[in-house]
């Protein structure tokens, strides 16, 4: 039995070897374009980009501008 069995948050999968892919790049929304994600399949060199979906988990670490009082 091997460790290989934690599947990571994505839940995408390599379409080429199926293995789970990981998130290489995340790409901010910019204007009315979604927050894109890159995952890549470290096997097969295999990328893949899809708009992210919105989670309310999200925070605004990366927007200074919110102060709150
Ligand atoms: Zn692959």
């Amino acid at each position: 039995m091997d460790c290989d069995n934690v599947v990571p948050m994505s839940g995408h999968f390599c379409p080429a070897c199926g293995r789970p892919m990981r998130l290489a790049l995340a790409i901010p929304r910019f204007g009315s374009f979604p927050e894109l994600h890159t995952y890549d399949c470290r096997s097969c060199g295999v990328s893949l980009t899809e708009a992210a979906k919105e989670t309310a988990k999200q925070t605004d670490k990366a927007i200074p501008r919110a102060p709150r009082t």
